[in-house]
């Protein structure tokens, strides 16, 4: 094996006996185990950041499996403890996550008011510094703990998306990262009238551009954009619109960057990742709300490498591919042809966002490479001709 190449342990929800051995906690334990806690020292403050979802959006990473890994680390003699933004973490009892159900304390990442951080130069695009968290940044060991979902930024949301954007403060992540494509001008306010502006305006079937006529200032939300191009089409007379991939990709480039410097304030030995591929939704948890799910269950993913881990997922999801029928109709410029050359996440949310890119983004910082060897644990293969058990559940008095 290449040592360029990093190992990624891979649990699948399909499972070949009915023994509790080979069903897909067992795998779950058994990636954990791959993953190799025995570097977490003594004493060491262990963040597991995860999304915990807002309001309605229940479909996070069951608390079920937040309790083994927070066991793992207690047993490696490490203190766990769960963290996310502060209204997530407020919240999260509504959702099932308490210090009583995962086993561990819930802690805001930047405190109760949002407030403790530690400030970042990025000097990238519009953006000069952010506010990383700094109770998560404090903690001696990372547990990157995500759901793996798509994202109507950038298309996927993974690993690094999870502590790119979740290990910064609100402002930073709404204010600056969620604006950081129009550091590229894509608008020639001198070619467009205030009338022609209002005609783009209404081009747009999803609502992404707005129009301030008193500033004379045309601006195009491009997370919500698919890139149907009826704006550009509206826009052919006159010339003033520039939609370009320069512009979607600032978004996933700063969210590399974003999540190295995260990473950086771990020693190598102290980062671990676990991807959980299931009730795979189109849009991101920080929606707040229920969604089908457009992939169905893969299972779960665990490396030291995020650069291989966030491949090996995505490559699992494009193995998948969508389910047409659970596609909820707001997704309008949605491309099924399937001689295009494209990731499902992309088929939802626009050629334009590739989430692929983020893991060539990645590379290009030195934060690992994108080849991986997936190694399957507790495959159907290898369990289908294992003893079953004898009986099945209540075998024996439980209670009596
Ligand atoms: S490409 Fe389509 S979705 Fe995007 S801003 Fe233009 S009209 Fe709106």
């Amino acid at each position: 094996m290449s040592p360029s190449r990093s190992k990624v342990y891979f649990g699948s929800v399909k499972h070949g006996n009915t023994g509790r051995f080979a069903s897909f906690a067992a795998k779950v334990d058994k990636v954990i185990e791959h993953l190799d806690f025995s570097t977490i020292e003594k004493k060491d403050k262990v963040a597991i950041k995860m999304h915990l979802g807002f309001n309605d959006g229940y479909q996070t990473v069951p608390v079920f499996f937040v309790r083994r890994v927070v066991k793992a680390v207690k047993k490696a003699g490490g203190y766990p403890f769960v963290t996310d933004n502060p209204t997530a973490v407020y919240n999260a009892a509504e959702r099932g996550y308490t210090s009583e159900t995962c086993g561990c304390p819930l802690i805001p990442s930047a405190g109760v008011k949002d407030g403790y951080t530690r400030q970042v130069e990025f000097n990238f695009g519009n953006i000069d510094t952010m506010e990383m968290g700094g109770v998560m940044a404090d903690a001696d060991v990372l547990i990157d703990f995500t759901h793996v979902k798509g994202h109507n930024s950038c298309g996927y949301g993974g690993a690094v998306k999870n502590i790119a954007l979740g290990g910064y403060h609100g402002p930073s992540r709404w204010q600056k990262i969620h604006g950081v494509e129009a550091s590229i001008p894509y608008w020639d306010s001198e070619k467009c009238t205030p009338e022609h502006a209002k005609k783009l305006v209404e081009s747009c079937p999803d609502e992404c551009i707005s129009y301030n006529e008193e500033k004379h200032q045309l601006t195009v939300a491009f997370g919500m954009c698919d890139q149907c191009w009826k704006c550009m089409e509206a826009d052919k007379a006159v010339g003033c619109l520039d939609l370009k991939q320069e512009n979607y990709a600032m978004f996933q480039q700063l969210m590399a960057r974003a999540a190295n410097e995260v990473l950086k304030t771990f020693d190598e030995n102290k980062r671990f990742f676990l991807n959980f591929a299931l009730d795979i939704t189109a849009l991101c948890d920080c929606w707040g709300i229920a969604q089908p799910h457009v992939v169905n269950d893969i299972g779960v993913l665990g490396s030291r490498a995020i650069v291989a881990i966030e491949q090996a997922s995505l490559d699992l999801v494009a193995n998948e591919g969508l389910i047409e029928s659970m596609i909820p109709p707001y997704f309008k410029n949605l491309n099924m042809d399937p001689d295009a050359d494209l990731h499902p996440f992309a088929r939802l949310h626009g050629p334009m966002k590739n989430p692929y890119l983020v893991v060539d983004y990645c590379e290009e910082l030195g934060m690992g490479s994108r080849k991986y060897d997936l190694i399957e644990v507790l495959s159907v293969e290898e369990t289908k001709n294992m003893e079953p058990p004898k009986g099945v559940s209540e075998t024996q008095p439980s209670f009596f």
